[in-house]
């Protein structure tokens, strides 16, 4: 272990205090405040919601500090208006010299958008990234290594200086060259891992196979995990920190069209602090019914974000794609306030399987109570258009099950899938590292049609 040097910084971490306002204080005195002037800025720079919107409709909401009775913004919005305006579309707001950074979306379910950031959106972003990684437990001590791709992607660069704004040692280490990665851990002493939960399951057969190591012998101490679900799940979360001797935190997720990263979970791992106070106005919406879902414990919906304190791009009422259960709307035993989350998934992404909606995320929670066994890689193989009569599910196994167990095996994911989802998948069990790896995010649905 190399030495580590205690840091005497001020962390300088502006907006800390909104996590820990109440909710209502926040919103009158911040929120509401912010939302008249940024609806104001975007009435008078942008061209997109003067046309998507309305300068009368913008001024209506702005007069009311409320954008409830706004039209929604979907990520096709941008897109179409990006092509009709390359090449960053009419919704800039600044001049082109107050632009300071340019990034891309990861373009996982659609065409990459093009993101644009001043000054301020970088500090801003930083601000909430950086209490993110402090919430989830990122000390000045820490030496962190950054696993994620730094190509044009806001996960890279933005989320860099977002570990580094907890007073950390950030090492830039990007993805691929997996082998030197290991041997850097071991040699500069790292504590700490910023990676996807799927890069993990392909640094373990490095390690054990390649090294011949058992993980647990590595320095690391804590997994700050994101860009994909499936850490909320006990099963997932407890087999990571067996298997590595580390703390594994659920700290990252955002979207990079809206704000780079939007929260953590803290020590209390009860639910996902949503840290967005003074940045985004949160709703909740169910687009089946047409309504609003009000933000309290249990409700489910798409999390609809506004931004109230960005110079360029904002957006009104965006829809994110990703249904959202509430945990808990009380004050955390952290301290802090505001709505804690749990991210069901895309969706985009939702399947339905004889008339059931089923997200990918669901049938990683149930292959995770199996990890004893599993190693929680799977792929779903779509094989025709919807509507599906059933689902195709290719799982990797330990390697030392036997053909009596791996049978077992099958008809008692069989029985967990009927009572928990309502049907029965059509299972494939395969070696460990038969799936393909990929180095960013794995693809959990693949459609062969
Ligand atoms: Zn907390």
């Amino acid at each position: 272990m190399t030495t580590q040097i205690k840091k005497e910084i001020d962390l300088g971490l502006e907006g800390n205090s909104l996590d820990y306002m109440d909710p209502s204080e926040l919103h009158e005195k911040v929120e509401r405040v912010r939302i008249v002037s940024q609806l104001e800025w975007i009435n008078e720079r942008s061209q997109f919601y003067q046309n998507h919107i309305g300068k009368k409709e913008l001024t209506a909401a702005s007069k009311a500090g409320s954008v409830s009775e706004l039209p929604f913004t979907t990520k096709m919005d941008l897109l179409t208006d990006q092509k009709n305006y390359p090449p960053f579309g009419s919704n800039v707001c600044v001049e082109l010299n107050e632009i300071n950074r340019v990034h891309k979306t990861s373009g996982t379910t659609s065409k990459p958008l093009t993101i644009l950031l001043t000054k301020r959106d970088i500090k801003d972003a930083v601000n909430s990234g950086g209490r993110a990684f402090q919430a989830a437990g990122l000390k000045p001590d820490d030496i962190v290594v950054h696993c994620l791709n730094y190509c044009m992607w806001s996960g890279g660069l933005t989320d860099h200086q977002c570990l580094e704004a907890t007073g950390a040692s950030v090492v830039p280490y990007g993805v691929g060259n997996s082998n030197a990665l290991i041997e850097m851990i071991i040699s500069l002493g790292v504590t700490a891992i910023h990676c996807t939960p799927s890069y993990l399951t392909k640094l373990w057969d490095i390690v054990t196979v390649e090294f011949g190591l058992n993980p647990k012998d590595l320095p690391l101490k804590l997994g700050l995990f994101g860009a994909e679900p499936g850490l909320q799940y006990p099963g997932k979360r407890a087999r990571i920190e067996q298997d590595w001797g580390i703390k594994a935190m659920n700290a990252n997720y955002g979207l990079s069209e809206v704000l780079s990263i939007m929260g953590s979970e803290c020590e209390a791992r009860d639910g996902f602090h949503l840290m967005v106070g003074g940045s985004l106005f949160v709703e909740l919406y169910d687009f089946s019914s047409d309504k609003n879902v009000p933000l309290e414990s249990g409700a489910i919906g798409e999390l609809v974000l506004t931004n109230i304190f960005k110079e360029t791009q904002p957006l009104i009422r965006y829809r994110t794609g990703d249904t959202i259960e509430v945990v808990g709307t009380n004050p955390c035993i952290c301290g802090r306030r505001g709505l804690r989350i749990n991210v069901q998934g895309r969706s985009d992404d939702m399947i339905v399987v004889g008339g059931v909606n089923v997200f990918p995320s669901a049938i990683e929670e149930i292959l995770s109570e199996f990890l004893g066994q599993l190693n929680g890689e799977f792929q779903i193989i779509l094989k025709t258009p919807p509507p599906h009569d059933s689902l195709f599910l290719k799982a990797e196994h330990r390697l030392d099950l036997n053909k009596a167990l791996l049978k077992q095996l099958k008809l008692n994911l069989e029985k967990v899938f009927r009572n928990k989802l309502g049907f029965r998948p059509i299972i494939e069990l395969l070696n460990e590292g038969s799936l393909p790896r990929v180095k960013g995010k794995t693809q959990r649905v693949k459609k062969i049609y």
